[in-house]
């Protein structure tokens, strides 16, 4: 089949919708030297698209990014259109207009009546079927998804999203246009939110469940992920840049989509968070107080460090043992060597994805005195410590004393299956895993388009082997041991993987 060539200098793209993406989808094509058709069922929508464009161009002029020259060839390479026929000559049209089906497949139909032969009709949208759009032309081999991120002129990635009946042909067109555009384009499978929308339902969604369980409060939560797991934006500070009623209704959608699959089940607080208009900065009150004078939640000082204070590491712990045993000699604290800790001992265990009840059961630790640390993590900026419900106050300060005594951050939480870092980690990595298990892209595909829509310090399937997929594995395990749900089952794909002892970024074998 003959489609465009994205690379032809004559090149006409066609942008409809001119709100917040249409109008950055036409600046990013414009500045890349093809001529841009922008059209908007609003005539206030199209002048003010073409004001904000200008005025951007002019910013990244002042700004010393693009020549004068450079900004007044891409402001003329968009052409206001005034009706959807004045599209005909485009090679590529992309539809960026509100994310409703119908109005979508009334679009697509036209559209169908307007291009050439050969010409590919793209559709920004997030949540949609991009089959079920392709359906309501007779061409929906030149169908697919050019899915963009905002602000479009700053995001990287393009995801070019396969309708089932897209033709390979078109999906390579769109892929060398992204190209030509300066974006990262990352093919993949027609499903529920692609890759970036999919593989974001772990991070905000587990930190809610945390909260929602009462382990940790949003900010302590946000901390342990940025300065622990180096995430730039915690859960909640994300939460609330998005904004929770954006947040919420992906989460939902993927949510019905996935026909009620309890890994991406949404939280009971969202609702009522919502219903309270604590939807974050855009309501300047979110998980964080955004009102003029608010001030950022301040973390509680750490007890001094106790003086002559024995420890106890199961022996079994040999890793644990070994981190431990620098910071505790730093704070004066001696390490016991028994098999059993003695009377006054504080207890310290390391559990992977269980928290300290069960092991004092397991083990038969004293209770009053036992807490844990999470070892997933570099021990350096900030210690996780978790309390069971029968952890002392006294044996809550004596650790935080004693693990805050180098100048170390020390959390405090309540007992939790795989702390806060473990279980979220190990949810990124699980729902990367689901992704890669149903072929909608390839690994090193969602890796690179995690790190570039979602700002991820690493893809998480680098997460995966970073940490190792057999510890991945033990921790989903546990989870889902510990609350009896399949939400926590691990993703068969990674279960054979961490068996086999495989890297979960290695290629698979040809043939
Ligand atoms: P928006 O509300 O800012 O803009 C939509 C524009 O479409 C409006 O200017 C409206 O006048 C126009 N419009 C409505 N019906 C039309 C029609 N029949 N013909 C022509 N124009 C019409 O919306 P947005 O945030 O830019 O989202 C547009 C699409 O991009 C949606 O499918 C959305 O899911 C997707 N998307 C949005 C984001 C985001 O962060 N906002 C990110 C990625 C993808």
């Amino acid at each position: 089949m003959s489609v465009i060539d994205a690379h032809d200098p004559n090149l006409v793209v066609g942008v409809i919708g001119a709100g917040t993406m249409g109008r950055g989808i036409a600046q990013v094509c414009a500045s890349a030297g093809i001529a841009t058709r922008l059209f908007d069922t609003d005539p206030a929508a199209l002048a003010g698209a073409q004001e904000f464009v200008g005025k951007m161009l002019d910013r990244a002029v002042e700004k010393g990014r693009i020549s004068g020259e450079a900004a007044e060839a891409a402001k003329a390479n968009i052409r206001p259109a005034k009706k959807l026929e004045e599209l005909a000559d485009c090679g590529v049209v992309i539809e960026a207009v509100v994310e409703k089906i119908a109005i979508k497949e009334e679009i697509f139909a036209a559209l169908d009546g307007i291009l050439r032969k050969g010409a590919i009709l793209a559709t920004n949208t997030s949540s949609l079927s991009v089959t079920q759009i392709g359906a309501a032309t007779k061409r929906p081999e030149s169908v697919a998804g050019f899915h963009f991120f905002n602000p479009p002129p700053l995001m990287k990635l393009v995801e070019v999203i396969r309708g089932l009946k897209t033709s390979e042909a078109c999906v390579e067109a769109l892929l060398a246009l992204a190209e030509r555009i300066g974006k990262h384009p990352v093919a993949c499978a027609d499903t529920p939110g692609f890759v970036v929308n999919h593989a974001g339902r772990a991070y905000m969604p587990e930190g809610l469940r945390i909260v929602f369980e009462g382990i940790a409060a949003p900010a302590a939560i946000d901390r342990i992920m940025k300065e622990a797991a180096g995430f730039r934006l915690g859960p909640f500070e994300l939460l609330d840049l998005v904004g929770l009623d954006v947040a919420h209704s992906v989460m939902q959608a993927i949510y019905e989509q996935y026909y009620h699959e309890p890994a991406y089940r949404p939280s009971p607080l969202s609702d009522t968070r919502l219903a309270a208009g604590l939807l974050g900065r855009k309501s300047k009150q979110g998980f964080y107080d955004y009102r003029d004078g608010a001030e950022a939640p301040s973390e509680a000082e750490a007890p001094p460090a106790p003086a002559d204070v024995r420890v106890w590491v199961p022996p079994r712990e040999a890793e644990a043992r070994r981190k431990l045993q620098p910071i505790l000699a730093a704070a004066g604290a001696s390490l016991e060597s028994g098999e059993a800790p003695s009377a006054e001992a504080l207890v310290l265990v390391a559990p992977m994805g269980e928290d300290v009840s069960s092991c004092v059961a397991a083990q038969k630790l004293p209770a009053a005195r036992t807490l844990g640390i999470d070892l997933l993590l570099a021990l350096d900026t900030r210690r996780v410590l978790m309390a069971s419900p029968a952890t002392t106050a006294e044996a809550r300060r004596a650790a935080r004393g004693l693990f805050a005594a180098d100048g170390a951050k020390v959390s405090l939480i309540e007992d939790s299956p795989g702390f806060v870092a473990q279980r979220i980690l190990a949810m990124v990595v699980n729902v990367a895993c689901h992704i890669a298990q149903q072929g909608i892209a390839a690994p090193q595909d969602i890796d690179t388009a995690v790190k570039l829509g979602l700002n991820y310090p690493l893809g998480p399937l680098e997460w995966g082997d970073q940490l190792g997929p057999q510890r991945v594995l033990t921790i989903l395990e546990n989870l889902q041991k510990a609350y009896g749900e399949p939400r926590y089952r691990p993703s068969p794909w990674l279960r054979r993987r961490a068996e086999l002892g495989l890297s979960l970024l290695a290629r698979p074998a040809e043939g």
